[in-house]
């Protein structure tokens, strides 16, 4: 049963470094402590000291923190070890606290330990591996205000509101002779409508927090040689695809970290596309369609000295239409024509750029930001995961239906129960053993 045994397990990254870390906790932690540190441990106060094993031989030194329950990380009694950061001296300290009776812990363990002893709520405990895998500055900032609850607090104001919502439209239902009199059903009715309100909101803060968790996917469309290579390199912010003069010598799928005010951008190549030679490529070529079905929107570049080809628009009618498109017009420097920007209908913009000399890409990026739906800023933007964002949609539908159930009492109870169920697994309530394991074994070891 979780919480019963003591888990053990090295919290610092694996390879050589200054320090590194094994981690403890349960009931066994202090008496590991006692064996392993022979030293008067006081709570929370780093000792230095030797590490020992059984034997009392040394296994390196350091410092030694001890958390007793339930103020630590996990909510148990806790022992931290800081020695020195080599794989072999972790090794070492971490197979001495596992023959004291510690068994190695799954990955997420420590804070699904967290999680159940209530230090942490569901939506905290993801912001905690978020932060650690954040791929920029302003993800790890809305990861950030994940774990410390800011989201957390705003899920519970609505949590709040439908439990007082319930409670109002329940009490309506053990009359079920009488009618819901005028001046409840305004109650309820200005209730729902302000939790309704207040659910947009938290909705749209997590879509933009999902924007940068998950970025946006762009199909990259145009012939050889127009500069499609260059133009992710610009965008990248440095030269790591390769760029030659040679038409089709760039196929080299580019897969580089590309982000725009920390938004990842993925870039899927219709350079894959052509008729397949074998099964292999044809199985890739199915690969390539389903991520451009996911895809945000197109960017078709076209060498803007030549024009649109038969080609291009080839390409462009096999694109799903509902797809937004920015068409690049590159190469300006050659036509001696300013960068600029035109709107050419609701789903198409015409960005004219210069990937050789970058005049115009400031456009582009906008563009592709528009597209994204981003709204410039990471103030109140949660790193809202696929689950959350499912979440909340659930929980709009039944409150959305609730607002049609007003005079049916039994209906509008049914619709904000599934509205309130839907809220409350966000935080954890009511979560399934299964899912709690899917979200906790994405985590490291040790963490
Ligand atoms: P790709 O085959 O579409 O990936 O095209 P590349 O990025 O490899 O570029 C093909 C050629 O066009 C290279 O010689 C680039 O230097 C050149 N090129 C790309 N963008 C521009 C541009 O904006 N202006 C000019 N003058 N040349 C460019």
């Amino acid at each position: 049963m979780a919480g019963s045994d003591t888990i053990a397990a090295v919290a610092t990254a694996p390879g050589r470094a200054a320090i590194g870390i094994v981690r403890v906790s349960g009931p066994l932690a202090r008496g590991i402590a006692e064996r392993i540190v022979r030293e008067p441990l006081s709570p929370r106060r780093a000792v230095h000291a030797r590490f020992s094993d059984e034997q009392g031989r040394p296994m390196d030194e350091g410092l030694a923190l001890y958390f007793p329950a339930p103020h630590s990380y996990t909510g148990e009694d806790v022992l931290e070890l800081q020695g020195h950061g080599g794989p072999v001296v972790l090794r070492t300290v971490l197979e001495c606290c596992l023959r004291l009776g510690a068994r190695l812990a799954e990955p997420g363990e420590f804070t699904r330990r967290a999680f159940l002893k209530g230090k942490l709520d569901l939506a905290q405990a993801e912001g905690v591996i978020d932060l650690i895998d954040a791929a920029s500055e302003q993800a790890a900032r809305s990861a950030m205000r994940s774990l410390s609850g800011e989201f957390s607090a705003q899920i519970q104001g609505l949590n709040k509101g439908l439990v007082e919502l319930r409670a109002l439209v329940e009490a309506t239902l053990d009359f079920p002779e009488e009618e819901i009199d005028v001046v409840h059903r305004a109650d309820a009715e200005a209730r729902l409508q302000r939790v309704r309100d207040q659910l947009s909101g938290v909705l749209e803060a997590s879509r933009q927090g999902s924007l940068l968790r998950e970025g946006m996917h762009v199909v990259l469309a145009g012939q050889p040689n127009v500069g499609k290579s260059s133009l992710l390199n610009r965008l990248a912010g440095d030269e790591r695809a390769i760029v030659t003069d040679i038409p089709g010598t760039t196929r080299d799928t580019i897969r580089e970290a590309i982000d725009i005010e920390g938004i990842p951008l993925h870039v899927v190549d219709t350079a894959g596309l052509r008729a397949p030679g074998d099964p292999v490529e044809a199985m890739g070529i199915d690969r390539t369609w389903a991520a451009i079905e996911a895809a945000d929107a197109i960017v078709l570049v076209v060498d803007a000295t030549a024009g649109e080809t038969e080609a291009d628009r080839a390409i462009m009618i096999r694109l799903p239409g509902r797809l937004r498109r920015i068409v690049v017009m590159n190469k300006v420097d050659l036509l001696h024509r300013d960068p600029g920007m035109t709107t050419e209908s609701s789903s198409e913009v015409r960005v004219w750029l210069s990937a050789k000399t970058g005049e115009g890409m400031d456009l582009l990026r906008r563009a592709l930001l528009d597209v994204a739906g981003w709204r410039g800023t990471t103030e109140g933007v949660f790193l809202a995961r696929a689950r959350h964002l499912e979440a909340l949609r659930r929980a709009q539908a039944h409150l959305e239906r609730a607002g049609d159930e007003l005079d049916r009492a039994e209906l509008l109870a049914e619709e904000l129960r599934l509205g309130h169920e839907a809220i409350a697994s966000i935080l954890g309530e009511f979560t399934a053993d299964d899912l709690l394991g899917e979200i906790f074994s994405r985590f490291c070891i040790g963490k």
